[in-house]
């Protein structure tokens, strides 16, 4: 949402920065022109006064100002109109020092005075004299433009634009932290002599605290959390003269205090100077790095949510704090443990202002619906700052792991510890990116970011990880030609212990690629090794092991109902002579053919149209890339998704001519069991996906519910919303504890025994039912946002869907699990 500053012309309709009811105002607007007319002012436009004719309007701005700020439209004495703004004291009982407007007026008129170009208002006069409007008061010029309300600034669609954007708001507050006090004549602005910017500001705003949390009926289960952060705040705070601290820092800058002209993207004003001070600028840009930080839907705060989230043009923080570090001619500190402290400190700032909001409504002061909303972001704020600052990262919070049964064995975490640092390392930063690449024509190439995350995945030993040791050993390549052989047989996991990493990776669809470890590859390389020769598999499997090439899977065909293999009606035909075969059919939903590194395709179609139903199909190898007898005819979407680059492809192989002994699998007639032994693995890996997803879509639930505020209160302190998440807690850990079960029994007897079958079967349809219905109630739960492309739920929730379908539909799973159990009755 954006807001012109220019009311008369408010876009938002039911806008809250805007109180239109100017009732009880002629009294204010009385007294103020009889002011304004008869003294002489001193320190801003000392002619002002004597060039109005007459107040036409004075009404309240309601946008997060604690100052009240109010328009004020004055009909000159040469007849034209002019807009001013009126900014005053609050009434009531307040601390000496807050709401100092006489310090916003000193600051900005020192700035507009010295350089006439940093974007102040003008300011025109101070009225020190409670008499008048009954507290202090400035006046200042209106200035025009528009505020951006939320970071992710969805107003705005042009990439460029937000760029420049975010900055102009760094230049400007680089510009501000380059100024010299002396020369602003500002050096007693501060309280210089009390040490330090950050040991005064910790020793404030603790003092703050502390005094918020006297009164017994403030609720506070922050306070543990608080007491850890501040100790460790305390042992980190840097020492006299190890901070820059002579600047002048603006307190609370950041994008909704900033009035920017819509054309050139230029800032035009910074607003509310209110906590204005001479300090430390690293704390102040630190603080102007919050959206990096916080989680999403705060409303007091609005943030990029997940540093994931950060939309396509937007600066990360690093590149933000580079452009700031180049205008405020400072050392950029970004990222070191330095930055942390400012960091945590900006968050703890926050944390004791919401807590003094806190404890005024408890006492009275304040609405309920602020009590309820401070309450509850108090604890967000301080356990943030714990975790993201003291623990190093959210997703670096170290967790005792249970041990025994289907945990993790101590080799599998050592690989999932692994993993989890490289996700939140590379893979969560760069699903912007792929999201960004997947709405642009380029998509149906690949994105060289992709390639670089495979390397750094093989540096780390972190590829193939899906190839259990039996599988690897079916390797009969002799021919390597220099490929590192620790690299293609992977590190030698079970099925249980792969459970658990394809678990992490389904948390971001795209992801088991990096680790050569996505369907449909690991199913076609299962199928050439247990059934490729030794030729087929160097040919082949080799450079699909190392992730140089890409394969695809045709079975399915438009003509037949495909969840029935028997069905597949695509011809194999072999040539007179025997040493050809002749390959004719139309697929779809050839995962994969659309990847221009797609080099091979498993095609199933029969060899004989006559004997046994379950001895017709056969498979062959058919080479896709330059082959002119495969055609793509086009992608299919997923409920508008279409997946680039990998797609779903309906194909034609039309009279596509291979030869025998290269390209078929097994034997002729052996189709049917390759395409059952294919599954089993696969299946798994796709539920532990899916349970991945499922845990995925509830913490961004989490934190949404935690932070969003409806009807007064956060939509956590909802008892059907607490019945909902609980509900899919349940459901998702029965999901996983089927996976990993049927994951064990698969490692114990393999494919063939019907325990396993079963098992696989089981989870089959019990993981993408429950990924589905709790994605949808995760959906439900975000509101709008949900369905949208801003949140990661839409995606997931297609890719979930699918596999109710995909590798056979729900009915025929639970057949298979039927029939197991009718069988076993017999006995
Ligand atoms: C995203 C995606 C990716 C895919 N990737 C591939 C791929 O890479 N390669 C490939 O070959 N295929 C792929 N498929 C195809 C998929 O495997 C088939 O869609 C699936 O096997 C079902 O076949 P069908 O679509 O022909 O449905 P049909 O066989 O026509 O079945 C339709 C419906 O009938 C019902 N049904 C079927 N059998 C029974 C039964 N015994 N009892 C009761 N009801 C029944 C089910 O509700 C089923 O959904 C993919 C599909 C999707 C959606």
């Amino acid at each position: 949402m954006s807001v012109r500053t220019d009311f008369a012309t408010v876009e938002v309709p039911n806008d809250s920065r805007v109180q239109k009811n100017e009732n009880n105002m002629e009294r204010e607007k009385k007294r103020l022109l009889h002011y304004l007319r008869q003294e002489r002012k001193r320190g801003g436009d000392e002619e002002f006064g004597r060039r109005i004719k007459t107040i036409q309007k004075l009404s309240q701005f309601s946008h997060g100002q604690s100052n009240p700020t109010y328009k004020l439209l004055v009909e000159m004495t040469d007849g034209t109109l002019k807009s001013y703004v009126l900014r005053k004291k609050p009434g009531g009982n307040i601390l000496s020092s807050a709401h100092a407007v006489e310090r916003e007026f000193q600051v900005q008129l020192a700035l507009k005075r010295k350089h006439p170009n940093f974007p102040v208002p003008r300011m025109i006069l101070l009225c020190e004299d409670s008499s008048i409007l009954g507290t202090p008061f400035y006046i200042m010029d209106f200035v025009q433009g528009t505020i951006y309300l939320q970071p992710k600034l969805p107003v705005i669609t042009r990439e460029e634009r937000k760029t420049r954007i975010y900055e102009n708001m760094a230049k400007t507050l680089g510009a501000l932290h380059s100024f010299d006090i002396r020369e602003l004549g500002l050096t007693s602005f501060g309280n210089i002599s009390s040490g330090n910017y950050s040991r005064r500001t910790l020793k404030r705003w603790f003092g703050q605290y502390e005094k918020s949390i006297t009164n017994k009926l403030v609720e506070t289960p922050e306070k543990e959390v608080v007491m850890k952060l501040v100790a460790w705040l305390d042992a980190n705070c840097p020492k006299d003269g190890e901070e820059v601290s002579d600047r002048i820092i603006h307190g609370d800058y950041r994008l909704d205090n900033l009035i920017y002209d819509e054309r050139s993207d230029d800032v035009l004003a910074v607003l509310d100077w209110e906590l204005s001070t001479v300090g430390c600028p690293h704390a102040d840009v630190a603080y102007n790095c919050l959206p990096y930080y916080l989680p999403p839907g705060l409303e007091f705060y609005p943030s990029f949510g997940d540093s994931n989230q950060v939309p396509a043009g937007v600066p990360t923080e690093k590149q933000y704090c580079n452009i700031w570090a180049q205008h405020a001619r400072l050392p950029n500190i970004c990222g070191s443990s330095k930055w942390k402290f400012y960091v945590a400190l900006s968050m703890f700032r926050g944390m004791a202002i919401l807590a003094g909001v806190r404890a005024r409504a408890v006492a009275g002061n304040a609405s309920s619906r602020n009590a309820r909303q401070a309450g509850s972001l108090v604890e967000v704020f301080a356990k943030r700052a714990y975790v993201v600052v003291v623990q190093g990262g959210a997703s670096k919070v170290p967790r005792q792991e249970i041990k025994g049964g289907y945990e993790p064995s101590e080799k599998c975490m050592m690989f999932l510890e692994k993993l989890r640092a490289f996700m939140s390392e590379h893979v969560y930063d760069a699903e912007e990116v792929f999201e960004r690449h997947a709405t642009t024509n380029e998509r149906w190439s690949v994105h060289p970011l992709m390639e670089e995350l495979k390397k750094k995945a093989k540096a780390k030993g972190l590829w193939n990880l899906w190839l259990p040791l039996d599988s690897a050993a079916l390797i009969k390549i002799t021919n390597a030609r220099g490929n590192d052989e620790a690299l293609y047989k992977g590190p030698g996991l079970t099925n249980l212990e792969y459970a658990h990493l394809a678990r992490e990776m389904g948390k971001v669809p795209w992801a088991s690629e990096i680790f050569n470890c996505s369907a449909p590859d690991t199913g076609n390389m299962e199928v050439l090794l247990r059934y490729g020769t030794k030729e087929q598999q160097e040919r082949w499997l080799l450079p699909l092991l190392m992730g140089d090439i890409r394969s695809c899977f045709a079975m399915t065909e438009p003509a037949v109902a495909s969840s029935d293999a028997t069905n597949i009606e695509s011809s194999i035909a072999k040539s007179t002579n025997g040493t050809q075969y002749v390959v004719n059919g139309r697929k779809w939903w050839t995962s994969g053919a659309c990847d221009p590194r797609c080099a091979i395709a498993i095609f199933m179609g029969k060899t004989k149209k006559t004997g046994p139903q379950h001895e017709q199909q056969s498979m062959v190898l058919v080479p896709m890339l330059n082959n002119h007898k495969v055609k793509v005819v086009r992608p299919l979407l997923v409920f508008g998704y279409d997946d680039a680059p990998h797609g779903h492809a309906e194909v034609i192989f039309d009279n596509v001519v291979v030869d025998v002994k290269e390209s078929l699998l097994a034997r002729e007639g052996a189709g049917f069991a390759i395409a059952q032994g294919r599954l089993g693995p696969g299946r798994l890996h796709h539920c532990m996906r899916l349970v991945g997803m499922a845990e995925r879509s509830l913490d961004v639930t989490y934190a949404r519910v935690k932070s969003r505020v409806a009807f007064g209160k956060p939509l956590s302190e909802n008892s059907n919303v607490l019945n909902v998440l609980g509900n899919c807690r349940v459901e998702v850990d029965g999901a996983r504890l089927l996976t990993l079960y049927a994951a064990h029994v698969l490692d114990q007897l393999g494919i063939k025994d019907s325990r396993a079958r079963s098992a696989v079967a089981a989870c089959k349809i019990s993981a993408p039912n429950v990924a589905c219905s709790v994605i949808d109630r995760c959906i439900q739960l975000f509101g709008g946002e949900g369905v949208s492309q801003d949140s990661p739920l839409a995606r997931l929730y297609a890719g979930a869907r699918t596999l109710r379908i995909a590798d056979g539909p729900d009915e025929v799973h639970l057949e298979t699990v039927a029939k197991i159990d009718l069988r076993r009755s017999k006995l």
